[in-house]
């Protein structure tokens, strides 16, 4: 049997030298000297220069001529210093060489259709070729950081006293909102399983069964459109416990940040986070996902403004405002109207404090004193931006500025780490498409005590025992307490809107685990591909990802999604429509 290595190729250093050493690895680069052929070796750990001299090893040089780079290699000889001028302090190996005096070609490899350092590559090209993408030593990190970080999670669960429990991926329909992957059943035609959207309904009933606390690191399944930050196939921790207590819940998912970070990372967060309501972030920052690694708060002119000359502010529903701290030209002005033209508001009204005492703006004739001392800001050279509509709308703009003028102008801390619990979360959304009352975080999630009588009578303004973990601006996890009586739980699929059979129908066997003695749970789910983003620093989720589906949902290295053979469709009693 060859004895293929005797050490990884990043490990020779100078206390080996002088052994006789197999290294193993691929051809990172060849170098003809004329003469002397130089190999750098590469494996996971790195790279280590082999030297082949074609007077002391004629057979290996042949082999070295003939190498090519991603050819895979065995090399043996001795490991030798090299010479004073050839030491490259750039890398671990850089004082030592092996002096091959055998190269033996292990596998070979065509010309590649993109080169491993190069970068900007065609992501599709990438994504096809994904086996030689990953051998790139920054997807080489992060692979190896999520195992990290789901190695890390883990172990903190587990010390916690959290089981880990696998739920099926053959299951039945599970409403987070988003749309299934359907499949269908063979020897039931005409019925099919849901992938899990997440295994929200199993982990109740593990509580139910007595388990107490129960996490997994489950794949979740949600046919939605792709951007950059999101993609149809999730990795989740997900985690449930019985009899639940906010704090110690919020404790340990500090503690699995602290610890993730720490391994992952190298960053020691401040823990406790603080905790805004869904209220009060809405009010402050336009956003339930608020980064915190910035001020630029947003203010409200409601009141002052109601009785204003300025039609605009005296009929919207809410005036609120974002103070810049400084004087923004014209063209400036321009293209951030734009910007909240984009993100739905009618236009953008403002008042240029001039450094000189002046305040330049078309509406200011409008308002009285009053009302400009009431958002006058505190120093000169300031300029104030306006959204007059609803809520959400004054929401959705201003929070769309503050990110962008946060950017814009060096507001943001690029190393900070700024955690946030956003909790009560509105129990129910109207959803105007469907003309009805939908759940914003799932139809399991419990009102706050003395909330149920709004279910009915004000949908709006019930709030949940929901919450959502926050960093930097990016939604890491989101969860809630439960609702364990089935009463309560018929309400609200009421409220919803779902008929009586079809309650049965779709949820009938949590209806009957909950009038089976279901204790009071609550839970939460992160994703895990956003937290390795963040701790990887990657802007693209399919950067974090082995073997991700593309932008439009397809990979282009197996072809998957293919078509199948008319036996199989057959099989299935499925036939096609033709086309359109
Ligand atoms: N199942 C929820 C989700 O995937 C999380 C939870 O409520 O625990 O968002």
């Amino acid at each position: 049997m060859t004895r293929w290595r005797d050490m990884m190729c990043g490990e020779a250093r100078v206390e080996h030298v002088g052994r006789r050493l197999a290294l193993s690895g691929w051809a990172d680069a060849r170098r003809d000297h004329g003469g002397l052929v130089f190999i750098d070796l590469r494996d996971k750990t790195g790279v280590c220069q082999v030297v082949v001299n074609p007077e002391r090893a004629p057979r290996a040089i042949e082999a070295a001529h003939a190498t090519r780079v991603e050819f895979v290699l065995r090399a043996e000889g001795e490991l030798v210093p090299r010479a004073p001028e050839a030491v490259n302090p750039k890398i671990p190996t850089g004082e030592v060489e092996l002096q091959a005096d055998s190269l033996e070609i292990v596998s070979r490899c065509p010309p590649l259709p993109f080169q491993l350092d190069e970068e900007d590559v065609d992501e599709t090209l990438r994504l096809r070729y994904r086996w030689l993408d990953l051998r790139r030593a920054r997807l080489q990190r992060n692979v190896a950081l999520r195992s990290r970080l789901t190695t890390t999670i883990r172990r903190v669960m587990d010390g916690a006293g959290f089981l880990e429990i696998e739920t099926p991926i053959l299951a039945k329909p599970t409403p987070e909102g988003a749309r299934d992957f359907l499949v269908p059943s063979r020897t039931r035609s005409g019925t099919f399983f849901a992938l899990p959207q997440s295994p929200q309904i199993y982990k109740q009933l593990l509580i139910v069964s007595g388990f107490d606390r129960y996490y997994q690191i489950a794949r979740c399944f949600r046919d939605e459109d792709l951007r950059a930050d999101r993609v149809q196939e999730i990795t989740q921790l997900d985690v449930e416990m019985a009899f639940p207590d906010r704090d110690v819940l919020f404790s340990l998912m500090e503690r699995m940040c602290v610890e993730v970070w720490r391994q992952c990372a190298g960053v020691e967060l401040v823990t406790p986070f603080p905790r805004l309501t869904w209220e009060e972030s809405d009010a402050r920052f336009g956003t339930d996902k608020p980064d915190l690694r910035f001020g630029l708060e947003l203010g409200n002119a409601t009141e002052a403004t109601r009785n204003s000359q300025f039609g605009v502010f005296a009929n919207a529903p809410v005036v609120r405002y974002l103070t810049v701290p400084r004087e923004l030209s014209r063209a400036e002005l321009a293209s951030l109207e734009e910007l909240a033209k984009e993100w739905g508001a009618k236009g953008l009204a403002y008042l240029v404090f001039g450094a000189d005492g002046e305040v330049r703006s078309p509406i200011a004739k409008f308002l009285s004193d009053a009302e400009l001392d009431a958002v006058r800001p505190r120093d000169l050279g300031q300029t104030v931006l306006f959204a007059a509509d609803t809520r959400q709308l004054t929401s959705r703009v201003l929070n769309a500025i503050r990110l962008h003028l946060g950017r814009e102008l060096g507001l943001i801390d690029e190393g900070a780490w700024q955690f946030v619990w956003v909790t009560d979360f509105p129990l129910l959304e109207w959803d105007e498409d469907e003309k009805r009352w939908t759940a914003v975080h799932h139809p399991f999630t419990r009102p706050v005590p003395g909330d149920e009588p709004l279910i009915e009578s004000e949908p709006a303004a019930a709030r949940a025992m929901a919450y959502d973990l926050v960093a930097n601006g990016v939604e890491l996890g989101g969860g809630s307490f439960r609702i364990h009586e089935p009463w309560l739980q018929e309400r609200l699929f009421d409220a919803l809107r779902i008929p009586a059979e079809e309650q049965r129908e779709r949820f009938g066997f949590l209806l009957d685990a909950l009038a089976m003695g279901a204790p009071p749970m609550g839970g939460i789910a992160f994703g895990i591909d956003r937290m390795t983003m963040l701790v990887t620093g990657e802007r693209n989720l399919r950067d974090v990802i082995a073997f991700p589906k593309n932008q439009a949902g397809v990979d282009p290295m197996s072809g998957a999604p293919s078509t199948v053979s008319p036996t199989q469709l057959a099989e299935l009693s499925i036939r096609l429509l033709p086309s359109a």
